[in-house]
This record gives C-alpha cells, sequence and structure tokens, in this order.
C-alpha cells in the first residue's frame, strides 16, 4: 500500500491524466519528463506526487504544474490540490540501499511545491470526501458533544438546532463532521437536497450575486436547498453592505426551516470582522466546540486509521505517535501515513525506530515548541514548590511527587531519552525517570483527580 486514498478512483484519473498529457506532450517529452513521476499518496484532497530529483520537480511544477493540477481536479473530482515532492533514489526500494531518512531538502521540497487550482467549480456544492462518514469519526471527549449535534441534525427529518454552529482549532475534525452529515443524509433521506460548501464559495457566489443585482436569485438557488453546510465562516467578513445580505439571506433560510449548518475556527463571538448582528444571529442554535485532542482519542483515532489504510504498526509505534503528534489529527494522521509510506517504500516492516527516523523533522518541531525547563517550571508553579527542588535531593512526598510528575510529562511531550531527562533532574539515573513514569501512570488511573491535574498541566503546556 501507498497511502491511504490510493483508491480506484484515483488510480483511474492518474491514467487518464498522464493519457492525456501524453498526447499533450509527445511520446519524447512525456518519457523524460512525466513518466518518471510517481502516485504515492492521496489523502484531504492532496495528491502527492513523487519525482527522483529536485531538478526536475522544478522543471515538471514549472512546465506542466498547472496542466497536471487542471486534469487532476477537473469536472467533480476529490481532488483540489496536487504536490510534487522529492523522493530520492536511495528511498526507493528498487535500489536496496539501507534506509535513509529524507534529507532536510526533500522535506522542504515537499512543503514548497504546491499547485493550487484557481477556478471555481460551476456547481454549487462541493465533493464529500468519503473518507469522512459517521463510521470513520472517532468520538472521545474532546469531540463528543460535537458528535452527538452532528448525528442528531443527520437522523432528523427537520431542521434542528438552527444554525448548529461546530467550532474548533485547526485539524480536529469539523469538516469531517459536517461531510458526514451530509452522506448520511443522502443516504437515509435522498429526498432532501444537500449543499456543503466553503464560506469562501459561498462568498463569492454572493458577491458575484450582488454584482449582477441577482440576489433573488441567489435566495431562491439556496430555498431550494433543505441543509446547507457553510465550512469555515470566519473567512465571512468585508463590507458592512455585504454582510447585512448575507444576514437577510441567512435569516431567510431559518425561518423558511432549512437547516443550517456552520463551523468556524473560533466561537461565535470571537469571530473577528464579522458585525455583531450576524455573530450573535450564529450563535442562536447550537454551538458545539471541538477541544483540543486527549492522548486517548489520538491512540484511538490511529488505531482505527491504522486498520482503513491496513498497514501493520506496533502498539508501541502508535503510542509513541499519540504522545508525540498532539497538534491536530490532521497531523497525526499525516505522520503515520508517512511512516506507512516509508515501510512500504523500503519493504521493511515499521518499528519504533524507523518511524523515528522518518519523522525527525515533525518530532524535532515538537520539541521546539516545549523544553524540559519549561516543564520544570510550570509543574513547580502549579504545585507550588520551588524550582530548585526539581534538582534537588530532597524526598518528601510533597516534593517528590511533583517531580515525578514533570518527568512524566517531560517523557510524553519531548523526544528526550531517560538518561537525558535523568541528567536534567539534577543528575538522576534513568531507572529513576523510568520508575517516576510508571508511578505517575499507575496514579493516573487510580486517582481522577491527580489524572485531571496532569492532563491540565499537559494542556497548558502543549498550548
Ligand atoms: P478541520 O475541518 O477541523 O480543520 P478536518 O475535519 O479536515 O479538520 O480533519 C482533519 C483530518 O483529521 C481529516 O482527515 C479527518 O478525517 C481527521 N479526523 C479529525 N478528527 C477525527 C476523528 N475524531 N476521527 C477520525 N478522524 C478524524
Ligand atoms: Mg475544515
Amino acid at each position: 500500500m501507498a497511502g491511504q486514498g490510493l483508491t480506484q478512483e484515483i488510480n483511474a484519473r492518474w491514467t487518464r491524466v498522464r493519457g492525456v498529457l501524453r498526447a499533450e506532450v509527445g511520446d519524447s517529452a512525456y518519457k523524460s519528463w512525466l513518466k518518471p513521476l510517481g502516485l504515492v499518496d492521496f489523502s484531504n484532497g492532496v495528491v502527492r506526487l513523487s519525482v527522483p530529483t529536485r531538478f526536475m520537480r522544478d522543471w515538471i511544477a514549472n512546465h506542466y504544474g498547472r496542466r497536471l493540477s487542471d486534469l487532476w481536479c477537473e469536472g467533480d473530482s476529490l481532488v483540489s490540490e496536487v504536490e510534487i515532492f522529492v523522493l530520492s533514489e536511495t528511498q526507493d526500494r528498487r535500489t536496496q540501499t539501507p534506509f535513509q531518512p529524507p534529507t532536510e531538502a526533500s522535506v522542504s521540497a515537499m512543503a514548497g511545491t504546491q499547485v493550487l487550482p484557481d477556478r471555481v467549480k460551476g456547481d454549487v456544492s462541493a465533493a464529500l470526501d468519503p473518507r469522512f462518514k459517521f463510521e470513520n469519526f472517532v468520538v472521545g471527549k474532546p469531540n463528543e458533544l460535537a458528535y452527538a449535534a452532528a448525528r442528531r441534525v443527520a437522523d432528523a427529518e427537520t431542521a434542528t438546532y438552527n444554525p448548529l454552529f461546530l467550532y474548533g482549532g485547526v485539524g480536529l475534525g469539523k469538516t469531517h463532521l459536517m461531510h458526514a452529515i451530509a452522506w448520511h443524509i443522502r443516504e437515509h433521506q435522498p429526498g432532501r437536497k444537500v449543499v456543503y460548501l466553503s464560506a469562501e464559495k459561498f462568498m463569492y457566489f454572493f458577491i458575484r450575486a450582488l454584482r449582477f443585482q441577482d440576489t433573488m436569485a441567489f435566495k431562491e438557488r439556496f430555498r431550494s436547498v433543505d441543509v446547507l453546510m457553510i465550512d469555515d465562516v470566519q473567512f465571512i467578513n468585508g463590507k458592512e453592505s455585504t454582510q447585512e445580505e448575507f444576514f437577510h439571506t441567512f435569516n431567510d433560510l431559518v425561518d423558511n426551516n432549512r437547516q443550517v449548518v456552520v463551523s468556524a475556527d473560533k466561537s461565535p463571538s470571537d469571530l473577528e470582522g464579522m458585525e455583531e448582528r450576524l455573530r450573535s444571529r450564529l450563535g442562536w442554535g447550537l454551538v458545539a466546540d471541538i477541544h483540543a485532542t486527549t492522548y486517548e482519542l489520538r491512540l484511538g483515532i490511529l488505531q482505527s486509521k491504522k486498520d482503513e489504510i491496513g498497514a501493520v504498526v506496533p502498539d508501541k509505534v502508535l503510542e509513541f505517535l499519540a504522545h508525540k503528534i498532539t497538534s491536530s489529527v490532521r497531523e497525526l494522521e499525516g505522520a503515520l501515513n508517512r511512516v506507512a509510506a516509508h515501510a512500504s517504500l523500503i519493504g521493511r516492516d515499521i518499528t519504533l525506530e524507523s518511524c523515528q527516523e522518518v519523522l525527525h523533522d515533525l518530532l524535532r518541531a515538537s520539541d521546539r515548541r516545549i523544553s524540559i525547563e519549561e516543564i520544570q517550571k510550570r509543574v513547580a508553579a502549579h504545585f507550588n514548590i520551588r524550582l530548585a527542588d526539581m534538582h534537588s535531593a530532597r524526598r518528601s512526598r510533597a516534593i517528590a511527587r511533583p517531580r515525578q510528575v514533570a518527568m512524566y510529562l517531560a517523557k510524553q511531550l519531548t523526544s528526550r531519552s531517560l538518561p537525558e531527562i535523568g541528567r536534567k533532574f539534577g543528575g538522576r539515573d534513568h531507572t529513576t525517570v523510568m520508575h517516576a513514569v510508571k508511578k505517575v501512570e499507575e496514579l493516573r488511573t487510580n486517582d481522577t483527580t491527580f489524572a485531571e491535574d496532569v492532563d491540565l498541566l499537559r494542556r497548558m503546556l502543549e498550548d
């Protein structure tokens, strides 16, 4: 397997894209430039193609980038973006050379080349991602309210909680839940018309209607819709008159009993650049927030994604990832995909070591975010002990317990080894750190107040 999304559909499109390009550029240019492209992965609307060298990547991006992305994205394609990255030959299994982690250059190239389509499709509703269904959504404490509300709206036959306002940080599952609502309604109530689109697209249609003095038609168009979902409404801002008109359209829909679902990265009251009246209107229905993930949820998501992509990943690796990649589910998925794609490319099993190597850049970035000193400072302040006691030899429980918590968090939140952590705590032995980690884990399962304390500290540190 080479990535979670290489479905038949994607493979078929790739065959078609290549066929068209070949006809357009001719055999010899095709053989030199386009044939070496490899289809590696598809997820979240992004197709990833690999090339063997940087030079080729730049050439292809400059000469064929626009055409490639047009062909990939045209019609009602699932693809919205094409990324070309350099996969050096040493990483290719054909050469049988020992595994080497991606170089700095190949990683930045990966982030660097993006060919964005700049067209807006003619139809109103955007394509739905087939993986974004309720069955594939892992429910945990941080998202249970949003999930329950989404399910309720999807099951209802008339408008409930109008609007349903889902909000939360980047990559925490807002779009996933919206698509899931749409899939569910399409399947169980095919008579209802569901439209899902980004706020940007909504505004595009809207402003176009204003320009052509055609807002009546605009309203009609959306009035024929039973369920309207607008994703990322934080992008709705701009001129007062535009917002005014939007406000009326929105009210119209709700008054006519159309279900409206919106998402944003902030709560209604925190939306900047939006008129007070519109903000408060958006908060009238049910406002459900998705909180930052917990370790348990991340582990659950990894387990389910692992099955989805059919990769064999040891529990140790999943636990490691759940500890280290805490920023968003999107990054978590990306990390798992990278590890799995790599293992399959070089034809080896996934191990903790290979995982650390493949993700060294990501892990370093997360280490930069939190230092052991910072952890010690926070924990000392939280338990009201002196910072110096993190290093001292004092063993009274009031001191030793916080110190153990700090060691535990250092193990969880940084990628420092046990001996390294020991050194930072007044030159203690690695077995002392190991003992601390075990102790805290044990206390966490037996004492919920303690567990909450530790989680709180952890969340504060991760922010
Ligand atoms: P947002 O719209 O909040 O930025 P997305 O809905 O695009 O985030 O989610 C990012 C990625 O993480 C998607 O691939 C999505 O499937 C996945 N994801 C997020 N939350 C969950 C979850 N609870 N269970 C399974 N996958 C999830
Ligand atoms: Mg989204």
